[in-house]
């Protein structure tokens, strides 16, 4: 018989969706390297080395920045997990689907979850979410930064002073976000954040890098581990509720990521070094000219799709530089133009979910992609398609759009 398992060698695809996007050829150079052993100083050392990148990522000081092992919803669970105690109450302001997912993780870990919702398409003002902390009382706020399935992006930066005010504790999920749009997770107060790779960061899903601050790790330590049956915490009076998950205990983690690197799991090796290389390759550029490219090739898709004709979703005001949401136009099927993109081009956009389903197609500029060619790629491409299907759209407009904003703003 002859072998029909032929080795991976998967299509050439520019990824122009929500993410993943292609990875930076940086990034895989880097995870091709050979293994080394868990506790190699090679090796702790370049846990050390991804602390202080990360650090560099999330502008903050906390000692307690690393690596959790698994897709950015393992940073978002770990945190969770490790910081709800049952019945505690949370609040999260759903303005996509990624804060529907935090409500119910948080129910997972026995929360008692208030959400307050704006339609989808809009965020909240520092205001609304003040109210509702001032209603709710709750001990957790739970945000996400960047919701892709929104496009939108939450102002976050007033959000810390009035937690602090009101002794919350002041989360959020920067997953799309982090390194195409603002974060400053120590002056903003934020207590804890978590992120992948697979957005602007240029790197494969896999890796969650998380920070957490003083008052965060305090929370988490507060809750007694045990490996093996074992207590390694001195039990203490009044101690919180043990945390559930073993593999999502962020004091172990903590433990084996700190200088007596005692045990836990083996940590993903390969991944790691795809995790430093994406630091690296962010802080190299600086994350404010990372930022900046994000908003110039942002813009630039923007001009090229309002310059076709199309109709955009949501409020521009608050769009994430990285994603924008193209509103499908009547009488186009939007799957039909995904496929032709995809067999015609090798160019993947994205669908959307829930009530815009069917409604907006997603297209990223992000990470690896945010680049000039593959915004003017991903236009002429969409262009021919909606003309072949019969759209009228005055040839190679949205091309000239795209090309006289770079014009102006190079
Ligand atoms: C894309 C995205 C994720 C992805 O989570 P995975 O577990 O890596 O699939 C999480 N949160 C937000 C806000 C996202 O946009």
């Amino acid at each position: 018989m002859k072998a029909t398992f032929l080795p991976i060698n998967p299509p050439q695809r520019l990824l122009m969706g929500p993410g993943p996007i292609n990875a930076d050829p940086r990034v895989l150079r880097a995870m091709s390297s050979q293994l080394i052993g868990q506790y190699d100083p090679a090796m702790t050392g370049y846990m050390n080395e991804v602390m202080a990148l990360y650090r560099g990522v999330f502008r903050s000081a906390n000692a307690a920045t690393l690596l959790v092992d698994g897709t950015s919803r393992a940073g978002i669970e770990a945190i969770l997990v490790s910081a709800i105690r049952p019945g505690d109450k949370v609040l999260v302001p759903v303005f996509g689907r990624f804060g529907h997912l935090l409500c119910e993780i948080a129910r997972r870990c026995r929360a008692e979850v208030h959400s307050i919702d704006v339609p989808w398409g809009e965020v909240f003002s520092a205001q609304q979410i003040e109210d509702a902390i001032k209603q709710v009382k709750p001990r957790l706020l739970l945000t996400v930064q960047g919701d892709t399935s929104t496009t939108m992006l939450q102002p976050l930066a007033e959000l810390g002073e009035i937690c602090r005010r009101h002794g919350v504790l002041f989360y959020t999920d920067a997953t799309a976000s982090l390194g195409g749009n603002a974060l400053e997770t120590d002056a903003w107060g934020l207590d804890a954040v978590s992120a992948g790779l697979q957005k602007c960061l240029g790197g494969p899903s896999g890796t969650a890098p998380i920070t957490l601050s003083a008052a965060m790790v305090d929370v988490v330590r507060r809750r007694a581990h045990v490996e093996a049956g074992i207590r390694t915490d001195a039990h203490r009076d009044g101690e919180d509720e043990m945390i559930y998950s073993n593999y999502f205990d962020l004091g172990m983690i903590l433990d084996y990521w700190g200088p007596e690197r005692l045990n836990h799991h083996t940590e993903a090796t390969s991944a790691l070094f795809g995790a430093r290389e994406c630091a690296r390759v962010l802080l190299e550029e600086g994350l404010d000219a990372a930022i900046a490219r994000h908003k110039l090739h942002g813009d630039a898709l923007l001009k090229g799709i309002q310059g076709m004709g199309l109709e955009t979703f949501g409020n521009l005001e608050h769009k994430m530089n990285n994603v924008l949401g193209v509103v499908i136009p009547e009488g186009v099927h939007g799957e039909q133009v995904r496929q032709i993109l995809l067999q015609d081009f090798g160019i993947e956009i994205g669908t959307s979910f829930g009530p815009l389903a069917g409604k907006i197609w997603r297209i990223g500029t992000m990470g690896y992609n945010a680049r000039k060619d593959c915004v003017m790629q991903t236009l002429s491409a969409l262009e021919a398609v909606l003309n072949r299907l019969g759209v009228r759209t005055t040839q190679g407009v949205a091309m000239q759009a795209a090309w006289d904003y770079y014009g102006e703003s190079i």
